[in-house]
């Protein structure tokens, strides 16, 4: 079997140009929706990833605020910066790019933010939110994820579905949309006894671990889908995912490659949450 490869540039390509109409819709109705960005220092993978999101975002016709702080900027400034966004009614969401300086206590940034403004659904209002499965904003990778798997024809009802990591922004919200798409879902992490066994059976394999290349292609079931949200950057400057890609796609029957496949989707999905902030505020839904 040879996989067919889940294409995230298309398909964020797609979920970006629905997006666009929407934005217009709002515009129209006299609401620009507009995303505040807030970087703190100049660590220079954020200031990448802050500059995509703010480039992608002003494509389609959302305003793109950019507050850049200084590396030395305090908990009491941020908090100030947050609730002065949070009190702006052109604001419709807020992202504080992370990580932030060691002297920021992030937990406290992140509860600041007004869970109506938190597009990126860190807030522990919109996570418990999605676990009572009354979602109002999905954390932007696992959202992703869900509509590449739905991309891979594969009915997840019933489907044993394996998530590899148990982070708060990838593994726990994976697993708690797959057990609302009624998927049987094991969650695994470092002190799993036998992972290699937990992937043998799993019919979708979520890997968001942050190891090059860490899951066995001989390890995947033959036929499983396979989502690697894994982006790992090796010392030749390539950047390869946390499954061993070639590999798994001899025995896989759906996989996302690395680069071109989950990353393209976590943006595309945070302005989609964007414009959904801005058409509450719109009155559209
Ligand atoms: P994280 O917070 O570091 O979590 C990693 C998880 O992997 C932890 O739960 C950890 O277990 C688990 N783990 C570590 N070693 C393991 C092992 N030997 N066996 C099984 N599980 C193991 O990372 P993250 O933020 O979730 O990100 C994971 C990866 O996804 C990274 O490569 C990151 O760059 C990438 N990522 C990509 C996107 C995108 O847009 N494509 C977005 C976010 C993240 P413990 O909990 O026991 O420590």
């Amino acid at each position: 079997m040879n996989a067919r490869r889940l294409d995230g540039k298309a398909r964020a390509a797609r979920l970006l140009a629905e997006v666009e109409q929407r934005v217009r819709a709002c515009t129209e109705r006299g609401v620009r929706p507009c995303l505040a960005v807030v970087l703190v220092g100049d660590d220079p993978a954020s200031q990448v990833y802050v500059r995509s999101k703010e480039k992608r975002a002003a494509e389609i016709g959302i305003e793109a605020r950019d507050h850049r702080l200084p590396a030395t900027t305090t908990t009491d400034e941020l908090l100030a910066l947050v609730a002065a966004l949070n009190a702006d009614r052109a604001v419709d969401g807020i992202l504080v790019q992370l990580p932030l300086p060691p002297q920021c206590d992030a937990q406290r940034i992140l509860l600041a933010v007004d869970p109506a403004k938190d597009v990126d659904g860190f807030h522990p209002d919109n996570l418990g939110r999605l676990m009572l499965g009354q979602p109002r904003f999905v954390a932007c990778t696992p959202q992703g994820c869900m509509l590449l798997l739905a991309d891979a024809g594969l009915a997840l009802a019933g489907a044993r579905a394996l998530v590899i990591g148990r982070s708060t922004i990838v593994g726990k919200p994976m697993a708690q949309l797959l057990v609302h798409a009624d998927a049987t879902v094991t969650v695994t992490h470092s002190r799993t006894r036998d992972l290699a066994a937990e992937v043998a059976q799993a019919d979708v394999v979520v890997a968001a671990i942050g190891r090059p290349e860490f899951v066995r292609g001989e390890w995947i079931k033959p036929g499983a889908v396979v989502i690697d949200v894994g982006m790992n950057r090796l010392a030749d400057g390539r950047l390869v995912g946390d499954v061993e890609f070639a590999a798994a796609e001899a025995r896989a029957s759906a996989i996302t490659p690395v680069p071109g496949g989950v990353g393209p989707m976590t943006i595309a999905c945070l302005l989609n949450n964007v414009v959904l902030a801005a058409e509450r505020r719109a009155g559209l839904c």
